[in-house]
């Protein structure tokens, strides 16, 4: 008699029942062999169109005569290169393969059954994931709506300030956030900050930072916030304006006693050594991110500018992607867009069904982008 099969659904712990996996940007290699053609562009995970500064290339070769050891578990090289770059003590910097990775870090030490966090509507997924990964309860607060005059579908710190009671442990915020583009003052993040529980951390995710901070005079300064709220946790990654997102090289920001906890966690040798050499090399090439932030200023302008005159509104961002409504099934005209050779992304998952986040690309490959848009929509 066999014995009956095992049942994963009935034994995996509570919070994971109901996850469904973070939904990628489609790969170029998958859609290459659906298609048969290597004519294809990808605009659908905000990566950096230009790669990654050329030293980092160079730092990785020749980091590979070392790959047969162990990376440097405390990943010296790279925190002091990073405490020098932001003016902040080594032991106050957590680093991670990716900053995918610092938010279940800060999951597994803050989160877990009988405990909540709050996030907005339409704030990157990644952190709904972690939280129900531990086992506590997901609160969702209203975001801004989409007649809103300046940040519509964007974050309302009354609306998260509402939603947090005394088992709230984290409150995310996305800045600016993922996928709406949208983003918090200096005045609206400070406010928050000082009217928050000081017994919850609050998460300020900046994967953006780059391309926000030169042009917005009102993007807060959110590191030198960090000496007033030892409850803070500042997040910032490679994977974006640095085009390293392949080799996964995030950071935290935070006290010591936070950045203590979360490496506590933290397995030992994440983030690989090549990662780690990268990381070094591109903080260094300070041209290669204004190069690829001043590029990605003149297309995000022109190419929202492209959409409206298309009749299709836009949410206004300050990142290196456009959302914008195309008022049909936003996964009907992926897949048709898919068809012509280019990725997007659909936002059905965020509760956008009519919404696609368009990432920037060269301009040869925004153009492509919206001649094979237009086509689709037949507008
Ligand atoms: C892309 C992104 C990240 C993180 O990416 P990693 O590659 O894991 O560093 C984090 N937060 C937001 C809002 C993002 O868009």
């Amino acid at each position: 008699m066999s014995k009956a099969a095992f049942d994963p659904g009935t034994f995996c712990v509570e919070g994971v029942r109901e996850l469904k996996p973070y939904e990628p940007g489609k790969p170029i290699s998958e859609l290459q062999r659906e298609l048969g053609t290597s004519d294809i562009v990808k605009l659908a995970s905000n990566e950096n169109p230009f790669g990654p500064s050329p030293r980092a290339l160079e730092a990785m070769r020749a980091e590979l005569g070392n790959v047969a050891l162990y990376p440097d578990g405390n990943a010296f090289a790279l925190k002091q290169a990073l405490a020098s770059y932001h003016g902040i003590e080594a032991n106050r910097i957590t680093v991670g393969t990716g900053s995918d990775h610092i938010l279940e870090l800060i999951g597994r030490v803050f989160l877990g059954p009988g405990r909540s966090a709050v996030m907005s509507r339409y704030a990157f997924l990644v952190y709904s994931i972690v939280t129900r990964a531990a086992g506590a309860q997901l609160r969702v607060a209203d975001a801004y709506e989409a007649s809103h005059a300046e940040q519509p579908y964007g974050h309302d710190v009354e609306a998260l300030l509402a939603e947090a009671d005394d088992t709230t442990r984290v409150v995310f915020v996305a800045n600016p956030n993922n996928p709406t583009g949208t983003w918090l003052k200096r005045v609206e993040l400070a406010d928050f900050l000082a009217r928050v529980s000081p017994d919850t951390i609050v998460v300020v995710d900046e994967a953006y930072y780059d391309y926000v901070a030169p042009y917005e005079r009102d993007y807060p300064d959110t590191r030198a916030l960090l000496e007033q709220y030892s409850n803070l946790i500042v997040l910032r990654t490679f994977s974006k304006a640095y085009g390293l997102a392949g080799v996964r090289v995030g950071y935290a920001l935070a006290s010591t006693a936070v950045t203590d906890y979360l490496n506590r966690v933290r397995l030992a040798f994440n983030p690989n050594s090549l990662g780690q050499a990268a990381a070094v090399a591109a903080l260094e090439d300070r041209a290669h991110i204004r190069h690829t932030v001043e590029v990605n200023r003149r297309e995000l302008k022109r190419v929202g500018q492209t959409l409206r005159a298309m009749g299709l509104e836009t949410i206004p961002s300050v990142c290196n992607f456009v959302t914008a409504d195309v008022r049909r099934s936003g996964r009907d005209v992926f897949q048709e867009m898919l068809g012509k050779g280019v990725i997007v992304r659909p936002l059905d998952g965020y509760g956008l069904p009519t919404h696609l986040r368009l990432s920037i690309g060269l301009p040869e490959q925004n153009d492509r982008l919206i001649h094979v848009l237009r086509d689709v929509l037949g507008s």
